[in-house]
Order: structure tokens, then C-alpha cells, then sequence
């Protein structure tokens, strides 16, 4: 009996400590426990996309192709069982198919030798981890075990990508005088000027662009009032204003904001069968077409002139969501860091954090060491941190502001990806704070990366050990979780150097516990969706994460 009963703690000790497996499979089993399990542990089901069981199992992985990235495999506690043949199985024909596999096991010394050699890594030993009160499991050798021995499996490094950066970037001084040329290259005849507030219009920018498309003779007609969190209900607007109008380009003068409402209108125009944009966003429907767009870009920050990507809030409803397609991506991009130069330095600082981010998500991979994509990621972060800090000493400091722009760019078109599985996290958590309270998207995101780092850095300490060497300089003395946490440190530190907040307080929102609870519940689509990859976050692990950066 009490074999059933361990094997059955097991469960429940592992139900709250990993449920971000996508397979459990359960070596040795007896039926009893099976049963048990069957019937009592259901909530396992929502969590674990398939259960393979026993004996079973081999035969199944045997005839079965899984894409599986994380696994976890109990073994019975005596060292004989059918978790070694299942491993056998998994490496010889499975193996290099699958990335960062995880394995938990109570076995001997000599079974984590039998498991270094099938190419799995000793991560950690979880002490303590069998409960007292039974018998405990002693092996062949006499050694009684306590502990489960957990060890990680590094696959193959880089994943498959697709690269697509389709968007003519004409940087520099004046290039905006070049838009109705640039317009006409890709076929406008009738444009939609889409921008946000009035400073576009104060400095005489809109102007020198319809002068400049008139020259071109496209004619045009024009939208503002875009704001940070680009609503809907502009979208709607602008949709209904260029079908009235036969727009067949949208040209969006401004930042992200702008640029991301500017992809929603093409989603409206280029999609007369999908009645409302929204259900792109919320994932009730799909689409690749776009009309297209260009861009004058005025604020190096989200990434959007080169990016398919859009995040657009739902005002009545508080809701932040994104959608993306490669045919949203801008046709061209006209970058003059000059168009920056009257940036308030509040904006340009949430910039700087926008673009890092942009980056330190898609570094923070669970695929692992990437030589080349790491380095462009690691040089990005290092120039940000340079010509931030000079960008905020001197706003019309040309070279600080072209090398963010350019940054800005780079860090969002997918190069600092390829061949890494993106976090997004951070983003994700930041889009439901931003959705409900309103917060500056560059703000929240440093409000809430720094707890976000210290809940997940355990899954792969030697990444952020990497990151704290690399983009820090931070030198290698102590353990990995000691230099892992100096990093984490090294990145909070900047942020507040450049006065952005390293907690949602500090963003004037003071969370109460329901706060938290709402914020989690949103973001977990009220309990139906994870998020991440570098640690995959439930709904639980959100509020703690919001709870902790409070
Ligand atoms: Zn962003």
C-alpha cells in the first residue's frame, strides 16, 4: 500500500510545483494508483496535454511522434523500472526532437550517471522531497532515498524560423520630404493620414507630408487622435472613414501607438467578411490580409514599423490585446532621429525600456545558447544601455538618438529571435496593468520585469548568468543564482537611473489583493490560458508575479 500512497503524493506534490509540463508520464505504475489518479487528480488534465502511463507508454512513444518540450517521468522509487527503458526508448528515437525536457526521478546516484549518460544534465536535487511517514524507497545499493534528483535535457538549440522583414527602412535627416515618392512606389493613390496628438501637426510634420504626397498627386484624407493604449473605437472610425473614402493606404506619422492603430484600419479595410476587428485580437478569427502601410516614424520605441504585430485596448471592457500577420508589416519606414528630438524625456525613457524589453523577451528562450542571435541580442542591449543614459543628458544628441531609433527597429522585426522560442511574459502581464489602469506601456513593463526575472530565474539560472556577464559585465564570482540575481539587479538599476519604476507603486497604483486577483484573472483569460515559455505562468503564478512587483 504505501506505494500507491507515494506514488500518489507524488502527484499532488508535483500539481503545485510543476504544471507547466506538456506530458506526465508516469513509469511503474500500479493500477490502484492509476485509478486513484484517474479519478481524484482530474485538475492534472487541464495542465498536462497527454498522460502516458506505464507500460503503455513505451508502446505508444514507441509508435508516436510527440512534440513534446517539457516532460516530466516518475519513476518507481527501486531502480529496475520501466522509467530507464521509457528513457532508453526516448533517447534513441525521440530525443533530439524535443527541447529542455524535465526529469523528475527518485533514483540511486548511480541511476542520474545512468541518465547523464543519455545526455540529460543534474540540475538540482529537491530535498526532502518524499514524505517521512512512509516507508521510504531504498535502492539496490542500500541508499535510502529522500530526494528526487531533477534533470534537464538539452536538446537541439536553435528552432526552425522563418525571417521576413519585407519593410523598406530610409533612414536619416530630412528622409520625410520622401514620402509621397515613397507612398507612390507601393501603389497609393488614396492615403489615409493617421497620427495622435496635436504636436505632429504644431511642428509642421503633417504639413511637409501632404505637401510631399500632393507633389505625388495621391490624395489624402486624415485621422488624429491617437492615443498611448490606441483604442478601438478609433479603429472603428478610421475603418468606416477610409472605406467611405476608398483609402488603399494607410500612412501612420508617430509611434507605435499610432502605427498598431493604423494596422487595425488595414485589418478593417482589407477584411470585408470579418464584421468586427476585435475578434482578430481576441483570437475569434484570422486573417492574413492587411492594407498596406507606411510609416513616418516620430518616437523610437515599440518596434511597430517593422513588426506585424498590434496592441489595441478595448475602452469598455479595460482589455489589451494583440494580433499579428506578416502582411501588416510596413511597407516602408521613414526614420529621421531629428522627429525625435521633442520627445519629453518621460517618453523617451519608456522607449528605451520598450525596445530592451523587446529583446530580453525573445533572450529570455527556453531553447537555450544561441552564438549568434544571443550576440546581436547582447550588443543591442549594451548600445541601449549607452546611448540611453546620453539620449536623456541630451535629447538632440543625434548619434544617441539614430542608434536608438535604429535599435528600436531591430529589436521588434524578429532578428533578435531567430531560432529562440519568445517569453513574452513581461508584455503579457504588462498589457492587462496597461489595459485596466492605463499605464505607460515602457513603464509598466520595468514596473513588473524585475519580479517577473526573480519568480522564473530557476528554471535556467545559467541564461541570466549569461545575461549579467554579457550585457552587464558583471563579473563571475559566487554561485549561478548569486550572479543571476546581480543581473537582475544590474537591469533594475538602470532602469532607475533612466527614473523609470521597478514597481507598479511607483507608477502611482497602489494594487490591493483584489487588484491582483482581477489582473490574473484577466490575463489568464479567467483561468484559460498560460503564458510564457521560459517558465510557463498560470494564473496563480501571474498573481504572485503582479503581487510581488506591487
Ligand atoms: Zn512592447
Amino acid at each position: 500500500m504505501y506505494m500507491i500512497n507515494n506514488k500518489y503524493y507524488y502527484l499532488k506534490r508535483i500539481k503545485d510545483k510543476k504544471k507547466n509540463l506538456d506530458l506526465l508520464l508516469l513509469a511503474d505504475p500500479e493500477e490502484e494508483a492509476i485509478d486513484k489518479y484517474i479519478n481524484d487528480c482530474k485538475v492534472f488534465e487541464f495542465y498536462y496535454r497527454d498522460i502516458l502511463i506505464g507500460q503503455g507508454a513505451i508502446m505508444q512513444l514507441s509508435s508516436t511522434t510527440y512534440e513534446i518540450k517539457n516532460l516530466a517521468i516518475y519513476e518507481k522509487f527501486h531502480n529496475c523500472g520501466y522509467g530507464k527503458i521509457l528513457i532508453n526508448l526516448l533517447c534513441k528515437k525521440y530525443l533530439e526532437s524535443f527541447k529542455n525536457i524535465e526529469i523528475l526521478v527518485g533514483t540511486s546516484e548511480q541511476g542520474v550517471g545512468f541518465y547523464k549518460k543519455c545526455g540529460f544534465q543534474f540540475s538540482h536535487i529537491i530535498k526532502d522531497f518524499f514524505i517521512t511517514n512512509y516507508k521510504q524507497p531504498i535502492f539496490e545499493n542500500g541508499i535510502q532515498c529522500k530526494d528526487m534528483f531533477y534533470l534537464k535535457f538539452k536538446g537541439v538549440n536553435m528552432e526552425n524560423f522563418a525571417y521576413y522583414t519585407p519593410t523598406k527602412v530610409v533612414f536619416g535627416k530630412d528622409e520625410e520630404k520622401n514620402v509621397g515618392k515613397l507612398a507612390k512606389e507601393f501603389g497609393a493613390k488614396k492615403v489615409l493620414i493617421h497620427y495622435g496628438g496635436g504636436s505632429a501637426v504644431r511642428s509642421g510634420l503633417i504639413d511637409k507630408i501632404k505637401t510631399s504626397l500632393t507633389e505625388e498627386n495621391i490624395s489624402f484624407v486624415e485621422l488624429g487622435g491617437v492615443k498611448p493604449n490606441p483604442r478601438l473605437s478609433l479603429i472603428y472610425e478610421g475603418i468606416k472613414l477610409a472605406k467611405e473614402n476608398s483609402v488603399d493606404f494607410i500612412l501612420a506619422v508617430g509611434g507605435g501607438s499610432v502605427i498598431d492603430s493604423a494596422k487595425g484600419i488595414g485589418y478593417g479595410i482589407a477584411n470585408p467578411d470579418i464584421e468586427d476587428v476585435w475578434d482578430l485580437y481576441i483570437g475569434k478569427k484570422k486573417t492574413q490580409k492587411c492594407a498596406p502601410i507606411g510609416v513616418v516614424l516620430t518616437i523610437a520605441a515599440a518596434g511597430s514599423e517593422m513588426s506585424g504585430g498590434s496592441v489595441v485596448t478595448k475602452e469598455d471592457e479595460q482589455l489589451k490585446r494583440s494580433y499579428g500577420c506578416d502582411n501588416a508589416r510596413p511597407k516602408f519606414a521613414i526614420m529621421n532621429p531629428e522627429l525625435t528630438y521633442t520627445l519629453p524625456k518621460y517618453q523617451i525613457a519608456c522607449g528605451v525600456v520598450d525596445i530592451m524589453m523587446h529583446t530580453m523577451e525573445r533572450y529570455f528562450s527556453p531553447v537555450g545558447n544561441l552564438e549568434l542571435t544571443d550576440k546581436i541580442a547582447e550588443g543591442l542591449l549594451r548600445t541601449m544601455i549607452k546611448y540611453g543614459k546620453l539620449s536623456l543628458e541630451n535629447p538632440h544628441n543625434y548619434e544617441a538618438r539614430a542608434e536608438i531609433m535604429w535599435a528600436s527597429s531591430l529589436a521588434h522585426n524578429g532578428l533578435t529571435g531567430c531560432g529562440g522560442i519568445g517569453d513574452w511574459s513581461t508584455h503579457q502581464l504588462e498589457h492587462d496593468l496597461g489595459g485596466v489602469y492605463d499605464i505607460a506601456h515602457g513603464a509598466g513593463l520595468s514596473a513588473v520585469w524585475g519580479s517577473w526575472a526573480r519568480y522564473v530565474y530557476k528554471e535556467n539560472p545559467k541564461r541570466f548568468v549569461q545575461f549579467a556577464e554579457n550585457v552587464f559585465g558583471i563579473e563571475k564570482i559566487g554561485t549561478d543564482e548569486e550572479v543571476a540575481i546581480k543581473g537582475i539587479e544590474a537591469m533594475e538599476n538602470f532602469y532607475k537611473d533612466i527614473e523609470m519604476p521597478i514597481s507598479i507603486s511607483e507608477t502611482g497604483i497602489n494594487l490591493s489583493d483584489e487588484d491582483v486577483e482581477m489582473l490574473a484573472e484577466k490575463c489568464s483569460n479567467n483561468g484559460t490560458r498560460y503564458i510564457g515559455s521560459f517558465k510557463k505562468l498560470f494564473k496563480e503564478d501571474m498573481a504572485k508575479i503582479y503581487s510581488m512587483a506591487r
